[in-house]
């Protein structure tokens, strides 16, 4: 990796505001607390972009009680980290770290008998029981175990608690259309989840916790909560689809502010093809701002001649193709000199787009966006403590 530069001189920076995501945080407590539930903050994926440790830290002080990360690597990096609150990770692959995730305290995911042999095999050697939660696949088609297979899961899982290898922890189930209130698949989830919880409670099972919602349950669906509900974009002031409203319709800001200094701006004559392929041809004399950020750096080339950015107090289209590292605006007649700074998104309270607008000038989703801001961005943490 790049040495990071000086963040006022950064090419380009992805600011990052903890405050935010702690307001965030608290908004969707005040939501499910009345009903009992907790709050697991999801950083897998490096926090969607906005880095999995100092936003693990900021979720836990604003009040999530449980974080969540995909892979066990990202949890065991939470650890290493000194992070100790109770944390699942759910994306196994065969011979993944179970001892190493054994020994950290941390909850594993359990979504076939597989993995059961494995983890009860790493536990025998550890020496101490392994945290898992066993995953039901309720119609989501991906992950976990189906109901024809439920049973026998659970009943081995049961067997190896017996013998002191595992304490099962939780039973937890994922959605396949929370973004889409009132598709028909949410019922049939939601009365499938129960059916295979009552079963695995009937045959013994004492869970820590049941959880099924995600961000857009959690902000649609209150018969969803159970005990602990999993927010992933919304922690991150996303809203999880512009059907389901704007950010601010839930009481949620972005986290997110990208932007890059101009590295250069000329002066071009009509007739100009600009960028890879000239797609863009300037059609008069006009001046030209060169912004130094790419495909590279997670900027979707998809949003080539679309993409929307707010420079010089008004919002651009990006002319012609995103390259690797750099693109385009076209400034007419007005002009910016060399650093000024070119707001690709953020909140949108100073009039710049949103992740949201992206997503929409790249043929995506807000959650793609962010994520996908690459390593050689800086974040820059700011609102690390209340004011
Ligand atoms: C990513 C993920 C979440 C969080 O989803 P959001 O829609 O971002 O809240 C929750 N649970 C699981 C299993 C996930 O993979």
């Amino acid at each position: 990796m790049s040495t990071t530069p000086h963040p006022g001189t950064a090419r380009a920076s992805a600011e990052i505001d903890l405050a935010a995501l702690r307001a965030n945080v608290r908004a969707l407590r005040a939501r499910v607390a009345p009903g009992g539930a907790q709050v697991m903050g999801v950083v897998k994926a490096d926090a969607y972009g906005h880095g999995a440790v100092p936003c693990a830290r900021a979720a836990l002080e604003a009040g999530a009680t449980w974080l969540g990360t995909a892979t066990p690597y990202e949890a065991l990096a939470l650890r290493a980290a000194g992070i100790d609150a109770p944390l699942l990770c759910w994306l196994w692959t065969p011979g993944g770290p179970w001892r190493a995730a054994i020994d950290a305290d941390v909850d594993v995911t359990v979504s076939g008998l597989w993995a059961l042999d494995e983890v009860t095999e790493a536990a025998r050697a550890a020496g101490r029981p392994a945290r898992v939660q066993l995953k039901a696949d309720t119609g989501l088609g991906r992950n976990g175990c189906l109901p024809a297979d439920w049973p026998r899961l659970v009943s081995e899982a049961l067997t190896a608690q017996a013998e002191g290898l595992v304490r099962v922890t939780g039973l937890w189930s994922h959605f396949a259309c929370a973004d889409e209130p009132g598709h028909p698949s949410i019922a049939e989830q939601l009365a499938r989840f129960q059916d295979m919880l009552e079963h695995a409670e009937k045959a013994g099972v004492r869970p820590e916790v049941r959880h099924m919602a995600n961000s857009p349950a959690t902000l649609t669906l209150p018969g969803s909560y159970f005990d602990l509900v999993r927010a992933g974009v919304a922690m991150y002031g996303i809203s999880p689809s512009p059907e389901l409203g704007t950010p601010a319709d839930y009481g949620l800001r972005p986290v997110m502010r990208l932007s890059a200094r101009v590295a250069s701006v000329k002066q071009a004559p009509a007739g100009l093809g600009i960028s890879y392929g000239h797609h863009y041809v300037t059609d008069r004399e006009t001046n030209l701002a060169l912004v130094p950020v790419g495909y590279a750096d997670g900027v979707p080339r998809q949003a080539s001649g679309r993409g929307p950015v707010l420079l010089g107090g008004a919002v651009r289209t990006v002319a012609g193709r995103i390259a690797m590292d750099q693109f385009v605006l076209d400034l007419g007649a007005d002009t910016v000199d060399p650093g000024a700074r070119a707001v690709l998104f953020g909140p949108g309270d100073d009039g710049e787009p949103t992740a949201e607008d992206w997503a929409r000038a790249a043929g995506t989703i807000a959650y793609e966006i962010v994520t996908r801001i690459g390593q050689r961005v800086p974040r820059v943490y700011v609102g690390e403590t209340d004011a």
